[in-house]
């Protein structure tokens, strides 16, 4: 297939659509993506969206075929991948309507297609620090250009859903001082790692997790507030989206590409 888009874009809950000139049905080895995926045009780059829960989302955490989406996204020649996904904090600092740009995972998933080498090729990718630092700097001065507040680090538990953790659980991780808890980052970011594209997340912080109800720095928040505080998140994304996209280099100043090619063993 001829290359069609550089830059894909993974729409998380509560971002469905981007207006598009075109919209494409693709197929995998894999299976099919979560959605057509539509193709656009932003500060001069081509863009592929793709909401990994599909358009209604229809389907649940567990049930995205992660490798599909981001098979997808590679043979439309998409070499960087934005993911942004809402999210809940794990600490009091961290607020509803902040956004982190994560810089660590911690995998609590269970039984994901977690990678497109099942042999007879073994690869081990590096995930010691698994999101593109280029990317990430980039999100982090355009959120800041755009007066939102940005925590420059932090760790996303992702947890297997579909239920939310219990309140020992979310007190565990807590206290390890990790700050965001989450469905969906993993395995999109290895995935694309393992297929040598640079990946950014954006998390967009809806409310907080279960442990920290009953905090007396936590004011308890109705679920009115939770919906406010969720459209104004995927407002906000799509501004910093643009001007994130539109100051993307097209040759990367990243090393990301090359976690492929040292993994590979044969
Ligand atoms: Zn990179």
């Amino acid at each position: 297939m001829e290359k069609r888009a550089d830059i894909g874009v993974f729409g998380g809950s509560g971002f469905y659509r981007m207006e598009g000139v075109e919209e494409i049905k693709i197929d995998t080895p894999f299976g099919a993506p979560s959605d057509k995926i539509t193709l656009t045009t932003i500060g001069g780059k081509r863009v592929a969206f793709l909401p990994r829960h599909g358009k209604e989302h229809q389907l649940p955490p567990h049930m995205i075929n992660f490798r599909a989406n981001l098979w997808a996204m590679k043979e439309l020649g998409v070499t960087r991948v934005i993911g942004p996904c809402a999210a809940g904090s794990l600490q009091p600092h961290i607020k509803p309507g902040d956004f982190v740009i994560c810089d660590q995972f911690v995998d609590r998933t269970r039984g994901r297609k977690d990678t497109f080498y099942d042999g007879p090729i073994t690869t081990h990718i590096s995930t010691a620090d698994p999101y593109c630092p280029e990317l990430r700097e980039l999100a982090i001065r355009e959120a800041r250009k755009l007066g939102i507040t940005v925590h420059e680090t932090g760790t996303v538990v992702v947890i297997q859903g579909p239920r939310f953790s219990t309140r020992a659980e979310s007190k565990w991780f807590s206290s390890h001082g990790w700050e965001v808890i989450n469905m969906t980052q993993y395995p999109e970011c290895v995935l694309a790692r393992e297929l040598g594209m640079c990946y950014v997340n954006i998390s967009l912080i809806t409310d907080y997790d279960v442990g920290l109800e009953g905090n007396p720095d936590i004011a308890p928040v109705t679920h009115e507030q939770v919906i406010e505080v969720f459209k104004q998140n995927n407002d906000k994304l799509r501004t910093l989206l643009h001007g994130l996209i539109a100051a993307i280099p097209d040759e990367p100043g990243c090393n990301c590409y090359r976690h492929l090619l040292d993994g590979r063993l044969n």
